[in-house]
């Protein structure tokens, strides 16, 4: 078996040549073309000069050249840094530098960023490839977690983290991706979850991936149809464009007809609204699996698919060789004004459902997917005895399933009680003229903090703060009833859905009145 996640390729040419491998518009690879180039590649960074150990950043848009850069320079021994294509010339400056990258492979011709030599497009030769170190322990990747937090930290991640990752998921029952699938490549390929959880299934499985460079709703739904796409591995504003799409048409025929093939849909890097949910089930009748997972971690963590209970809101249990516990933790957020309160179990209102938790925790893991700390000492890794604490808090309910509450950080801490802002957003979120909440905490001279909504109305709605609080306060307790509203015309998201407090909180919308 395949050592390397380049050597998944090598394996599939091996094992079937004329199998296809990829096909993005009118380029259409097998495995085994889809090899030879990848060592053309390998042998194109050698000649530049590029040694093993050394990094390459790849900020392509997603296609056969992405592949062929990446897989080449992992051939080589190279570190891959994966770059998110919607970075400013500062953010990717940042990632540049704090890489230490020798190379910047972008589209088109453009000026050096932070002194880093451009190359444009994958480089080529037709020397003999460099010897493959095989390596599985080697970096693969320096995987910049995309920053709703703040600074990206890039997370280290040996190739062995990344198989281990595809074994767990193709353990599942059953397997979300397996050999003869035509496997939909829309979510973006420099995050991880697109690169492994897409990409590395499709190598691993031999299968066939449908690339799409730019996700178009409606074009895809189309694509997927032609292409007979059967396995789909997705997030939440892919899901919500195509229903928007099919509203927008006024038919859900193409949204039946995409998916009418699929064996497998699932969700993962952001909650998924159980509505939905809801309507993808209704309208495409397809049900939608759930995962849970994160950068450090390869990704996947956990999925319905894990317990074969599908339900809205749920991330179902871990993989298979992936340990997960809740630990009970001192709550809130670090500089809160009460490190020492624990999450409270009596804090959840109905917007939970109907099995309010009996333990809520901190979601802490332990596997051979995991990083190795962040670049470039290490630091923040998992622990001496393997375990990485996520950050993410998640209950189980009566049937053992998990669901995600909220980020640790996220958390408002009101007079020591936890506000969980998720519950608070699904609050608000149900008043008919509320397109979208994001719930953070504001300073409090009385509480330490008190909780703030930052509000997008629906058009020509005049909703104001106090029938808002008024509406709240009928589904919350006291302490949970915003005590600040501001209303703003959008919110900011991240590229994969979540809304970014922190970046609310860079706004001042934490504090401004
Ligand atoms: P950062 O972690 O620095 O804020 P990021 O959001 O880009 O940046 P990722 O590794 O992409 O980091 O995301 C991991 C996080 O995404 C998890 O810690 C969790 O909070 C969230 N997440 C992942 N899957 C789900 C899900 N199914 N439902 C809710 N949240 C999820």
């Amino acid at each position: 078996g395949a050592r390397t996640f380049h050597g998944l390729v090598r394996a599939a040419a091996d094992a079937d040549p004329a199998a296809p491998a990829l096909v993005q518009g009118d380029r259409r690879l097998t495995w085994g073309e889809l090899a030879g180039q990848v060592d053309r590649v390998a042998a194109g960074w050698a000649a530049r000069g590029l040694v093993a150990g050394d990094r390459v950043a790849v900020q392509l848009p997603n296609g056969v050249d992405w592949v062929l850069a990446v897989l080449g320079a992992l051939r080589a021994g190279l570190v891959v840094v994966p770059v998110n294509t919607a970075y400013t010339d500062p953010e990717t400056s940042y990632v540049l530098t704090d890489s230490g990258a020798r190379a910047h492979v972008v589209a088109r011709p453009r000026a050096d960023v932070a002194g880093v030599p451009a190359v444009v497009g994958p480089p080529t030769s037709d020397d003999a490839p460099p010897p493959d170190p095989d390596d599985p322990d080697a970096l693969a990747l320096l995987a910049y977690t995309s920053g709703t937090t703040g600074h990206p930290r890039g997370a280290m991640l040996p190739h062995a983290a990344l198989l281990a990752n595809l074994g767990q998921v193709r353990a599942l029952q059953p397997a979300p991706v397996r050999e003869g699938d035509v496997v939909l490549l829309a979510l973006p390929l420099f995050h991880v979850y697109g690169l492994n959880g897409g990409l590395g299934l499709v190598a691993a499985t031999r299968s066939c991936g449908v690339v799409v460079e730019s996700f178009d709703p409606a074009g895809t739904l189309a694509l997927m149809a032609t292409e007979g796409v059967t396995a789909v591995p997705a997030a939440p504003p892919m899901y919500q464009a195509w229903l928007a799409a099919a509203d927008a048409a006024g038919s859900d025929t193409a949204l039946r007809r995409a998916f009418a093939a699929v064996h497998t849909a699932s969700s993962g890097s952001a909650p998924l609204a159980p509505r939905v949910w809801t309507a993808m089930r209704e309208r495409a009748a397809v049900t939608v699996w759930e995962g849970y997972g994160l950068t450090e971690a390869a990704p996947v963590l956990a999925t319905t698919l894990a317990t074969g209970r599908a339900k809205p809101g749920c991330i179902g249990g871990p993989l298979p060789g992936v340990e997960l516990v809740l630990r009970d933790t001192a709550g809130g957020p670090e500089a809160g004004p009460d490190p020492g309160s624990r999450v409270r179990e009596d804090v959840f209102g109905d917007p939970f459902g109907d099995d309010p938790p009996d333990s809520a925790g901190e979601v802490c893991v332990r596997g051979p997917n995991l990083f190795r700390g962040y670049w470039p000492d290490g630091a923040d890794g998992p622990d001496a005895e393997g375990w990485l604490p996520t950050g993410d808090i998640a209950y189980r309910d009566a049937e053992g399933d998990l669901h995600l509450v909220d980020r640790r950080r996220d958390l408002v801490l009101v007079s020591g009680f936890n506000v969980y802002p998720l519950e608070v957003e699904r609050v608000l979120e149900t008043h008919p003229e509320v397109v979208e909440a994001a719930v953070v905490g504001q300073p409090d001279e009385r509480t330490g903090e008190s909780v703030r909504a930052v509000v997008v109305r629906a058009e020509g709605s005049d909703l104001d703060a106090e029938a808002l609080r008024a509406f709240a306060a009928r589904s919350l307790a006291r302490f949970k009833v915003p005590a600040g509203v501001v209303f703003v015309p959008q919110l900011p998201h991240s590229l994969t859905g979540k809304v970014s407090r922190a970046r609310l909180r860079e706004l001042g919308l934490d504090r401004v009145a």
